[in-house]
């Protein structure tokens, strides 16, 4: 089942909602108490202090005084009155000498509470339940108790008027609770406003819109999640440059030969006096046409696998001299061809983890190229040194040299600075682009140093352990340019 997903804003409102209400009325209603607990204590102990003044004026004036116009009647009149209840004093013998409210005086009360007053088993029975407090104080003299004061009151007029004062205080706890929720609701529009925003941005892109920036943002973490976004939006549309450059560069580059060969098929067929000999000549031309196509292809083929981020790169300890004489005695020949002298000097004996097939084929391009883009009698010097980190292979030649508006721009793709020249030499333009892939697969730098018209130098440097552990560092580590 698909699971439900609930807005932040809802969720940021309805938290602060569900906690501001509960904290409201809980500090309402723990104040409600607080109040009346208070106000019920302080009602017991002024009552307890006007018992205690009725039981002064009994020991004074006698229970005689409770008649009606006694001393003491008077009192407990005014007592009940003012606590809105009823007083009752009892004689010894437990008879009722004065109930303020009439009733009952002349007759007897028995009961527990009573009783444990007038022993002496309690020195005071209070009970304050529901809406009235209910006091015994026992009377006594010298020689003992000499009979109790029973003191009712009702707590309704103290609840009453608490009632109306928590009325008014929790209409006010409601209109600031209204209150808060619009500044809640607000706050919560204001913090997914950026999200809201970037949300907006992303939907755009997924719609192929790269072209949109996101601006400035309110909160320090959204403003640097927009720059990232932009940054990531700015890497995208740069990517589907470069994609649209090299399909249009490949079937630029693919056309090229079927064009010569459509071109040169065309003629021939057209030559109506045309022998055998020209039709082997034309059909050679074409052969060399299809093996240029074909050269393009494997060589695109190469690049898109060592551009796989050394996905399927073979390391192994292995002997880098070898590797470098096996490559200087392949390309002595074609040197030899133009009388250009091929040197290799090795400073070390060298032992480093690579993917000898393909370090071989980045290595053989540079040497390759100091031959194809030489002089004729010209010289090409090729070194291999290390420290105990790296190796470092050198390959220099007195050729034509690269100009310096080019120097950047030779690790591209299909990138040629003279291409008639390229192509007469066999170049397809993706050279170094493999070997500078290659090399960084290796966790490698290549750089590159020449002068236009006297000559080039590469310098390799490759570490001699490659981590496992570490993610391989593909870095587009182009070609540092210095000033030869
Ligand atoms: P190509 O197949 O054309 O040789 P590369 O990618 O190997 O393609 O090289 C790109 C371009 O860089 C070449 O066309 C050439 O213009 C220039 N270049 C490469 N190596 C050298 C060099 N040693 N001396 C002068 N120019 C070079």
């Amino acid at each position: 089942m698909k699971k439900r997903h609930i807005s932040i804003k809802t969720y940021i409102t309805t938290s602060l909602i569900i906690l501001l209400g509960i904290s409201q009325i809980a500090i309402f209603f723990v104040s409600f108490f607080l109040v009346s607990d208070r106000l019920k204590k302080g009602m017991l102990s002024s009552m307890q202090g006007e018992v205690s003044e009725i039981i002064e004026r009994l020991n004074d004036y006698g229970y005689e005084a409770c008649e009606e116009d006694g001393r003491v009647s008077y009192l407990a009149d005014e007592t009940a009155v003012r606590n809105n209840g009823r007083v009752m004093i009892v004689s010894r013998d437990y008879e009722i000498v004065k109930d303020t409210q009439g009733d009952r005086t002349g007759s007897y009360i028995v009961n527990k509470n009573i009783m444990d007053v007038m022993t002496g088993k309690r020195q005071e029975y209070v009970s304050m339940n529901g809406d009235s407090i209910r006091i015994i104080q026992p009377v006594r003299d010298d020689y003992g108790i000499t009979g109790a004061v029973v003191v009712k009151a009702s707590l309704m007029m103290i609840y009453n008027s608490l009632y109306k004062q928590f009325a008014m205080i929790g209409a006010v706890i409601l209109i600031i609770f209204s209150l808060d929720i619009l500044v809640i609701l607000r706050i919560s529009r204001g913090t997914v406003k950026d999200l809201d925003n970037i949300n907006e941005q992303m939907t755009h892109a997924v719609q192929g819109n790269l072209q949109e920036r996101l601006t400035d943002q309110r909160f320090s973490q959204t403003q640097e999640f927009a720059e990232n976004f932009n940054e990531i939006l700015s890497r995208l549309s740069s990517i589907d440059q470069t994609r649209s450059e090299f399909v249009s560069n490949v079937s630029h580059e693919l056309k090229t030969p079927i064009t010569s060969m459509k071109v040169l098929a065309e003629s021939i067929t057209e030559n109506e006096g045309a022998d055998v000999e020209d039709y082997k000549e034309f059909m050679g031309d074409i052969v060399e046409e299809i093996d240029r196509e074909t050269k393009i292809i494997n060589d695109l083929l190469t690049l898109v696998k060592s551009d796989s981020q050394g996905n399927d790169l073979n390391f192994e300890e292995s002997d880098v001299n070898e590797m470098m004489e096996t490559i200087i005695k392949t390309v002595t020949p074609l040197a030899a061809r133009r009388s250009i002298n091929l040197e290799y000097e090795s400073f070390k004996e060298v032992m480093a983890e690579i993917d000898k097939v393909k370090l071989s084929l980045a290595i053989s391009n540079l040497v390759e190229n100091a031959v194809k883009y030489n002089i004729d009698s010209g010289w090409i010097k090729c070194s291999l040194n290390s420290d105990n980190k790296f190796f470092y292979i050198k390959v220099a030649d007195s050729g034509v040299g690269i100009p310096e508006d080019a120097k950047d721009k030779v690790f591209d793709k299909f990138y040629r600075v003279d291409k008639a020249r390229s192509r007469d030499t066999g170049g397809t333009g993706l050279g170094l682009s493999i070997t500078r892939s290659i090399i960084n697969s290796h966790r490698g730098t290549i750089k590159l140093y020449s002068e236009s018209g006297k000559g080039t130098t590469f310098t390799v440097r490759i570490p001699l352990k490659q981590d496992r552990n570490r993610t391989q560092l593909l870095t587009e580590a182009d070609a540092t340019i210095d000033k030869a």
